[in-house]
């Protein structure tokens, strides 16, 4: 795993310095903070970032790392190779259902090729099976794992639940460090975290432009990768430098021909796949993606645990499935999209469950849904014949709607 990732930070150092825009800073800087999880002498927590709030771990000099991030960053993973980092885990007598990132996770743990972590944090949300993984491999190093539980009811005993494992936290976090939390900090992570989410805001409004002045499937990229920069002053130079550029290329009208605008709904492959060309050579926009919408509340700096927990509660995939799909249709409004995609994995169960409720909902609309099934990184679970044929059906379902 070290190889691989520095092999990309390096690349992506030199692609940056080639190309200072925004979302080259979020990668280049991305790869750097996962390779920092090899320094021996870093105080390393495995955590989910997109169900957790990093705000407390910048808070402290730890180094978050999260693994599916990382995996899904690999040579092996983004040329279409990623079997071959699940060997390991398979040999092992795991079953190929599991989710290809867990696989590979698993398959570097028995090899002893991950970072080495001082605390595993293991959320309850989005994904089980993530937790269950950071749980093995907190036992395999005999780390400690804490698991935090939040509850799908917003009640005010359920955000003191979630407050109070955000204060056990911050206490084991104290002990690993060594240092009491500095709420001057702390606080100043809650002010970094709202200047990000104002940036992000603003972006989403200008994506509702047409044509669309950028790319959903880089917002999607960003929000579920760029959530290990929630809090730190990262997100905000790179929010604020792609919000400028968005800026210009509507102004300018540098944007891509648009023919069909689509909402996404939740995931995309890490691995290549025929999508992006299709929806290039189709003059097919993604203008909006579920993970990209701005769900989380501006934070209060003399309230950061008690507001953290509520952002907590706030979470998109903590809401039910009916709630997941009313906000679907209320963005393919605003968006004024054509159709949404639908990408699951097949070991991503809740999701395939979610989905029907998701297409009943956009169904009442007069909006066609494509379910893209397929895998994030196991190259064996990807047709592209039966992708293709899948994206032009739905392009021609678009096409006649549209003549009607
Ligand atoms: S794709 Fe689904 S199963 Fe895999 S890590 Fe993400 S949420 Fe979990």
């Amino acid at each position: 795993m070290r190889d691989g990732l520095g092999f990309l930070a390096e690349k992506y150092q030199e692609r940056y310095a080639a190309k200072p825009r925004g979302f080259e800073l979020y990668v280049h800087r991305m790869l750097q903070g996962l390779t920092k999880a090899f320094d021996p002498e870093a105080k390393i927590v495995y955590v989910s970032n997109y169900s957790f709030p990093a705000e407390l771990l910048w808070a402290f000099d730890v180094v978050n790392f999260d693994y599916e991030i990382a995996c899904n960053n690999l040579p092996q993973a983004i040329m279409g190779s990623g079997s071959e980092l699940m060997i390991a885990c398979e040999e092992q007598g795991f079953s190929r259902d599991i989710c290809s990132f867990h696989r590979m996770e698993l398959g570097f743990s028995a090899q002893d090729a991950n970072p080495r972590g001082d605390l595993y944090i293991c959320s309850s949300y989005y994904c089980h099976g993530k937790a269950k993984a950071h749980e093995a491999a907190a036992r395999r190093e005999g780390a400690p794992h804490y698991f935090f539980e939040a509850p799908t009811r917003r009640t005010e005993s359920a955000r003191v639940y979630v407050e109070t494992q955000l204060r056990e936290i911050a206490e084991i976090l104290e002990r690993l460090t060594g240092k009491q939390l500095d709420m001057g900090r702390f606080k100043e992570c809650i002010r970094m975290s709202n200047r990000a989410r104002a940036n992000l805001v603003e972006i989403n409004e200008l994506m509702k432009l047409k044509p669309c002045p950028w790319e959903a499937k880089k917002a999607a990229l960003l929000a579920l990768g760029g959530a290990v920069f929630w809090g730190s002053p990262v997100l905000v130079e790179v929010t604020d430098r792609l919000k400028e550029e968005i800026q210009e290329r509507a102004a300018s009208g540098a944007t891509r021909p648009e023919r069909f605008r689509v909402l996404w709904s939740p995931w995309y492959p890490v691995q290549p796949t025929v999508i992006p060309a299709f929806m290039r050579d189709n003059q097919i926009s993604m203008v909006m993606a579920e993970t990209a919408d701005i769900w989380r509340p501006a934070l209060d700096e003399n309230h950061p645990f008690e507001s953290l927990a509520q952002m907590v509660l706030d979470n998109y995939m903590l809401r039910t499935t009916q709630e997941r799909a009313e906000r679907l249709t209320t963005l393919a409004g605003e968006y004024q999209v054509d159709g949404l995609v639908h990408f699951g994995t097949v070991a991503c169960y809740h999701e395939n469950t979610a989905f029907r409720v998701i297409a009943d909902a956009m169904a009442r609309q007069g909006l066609p849904v494509l379910d893209l099934d397929g895998d994030m990184t196991d190259e064996r679970n990807y047709s592209e014949q039966r992708t293709t044929g899948k994206l032009e059906a739905f392009l021609e379902i678009m096409a006649a709607n549209r003549s009607e």
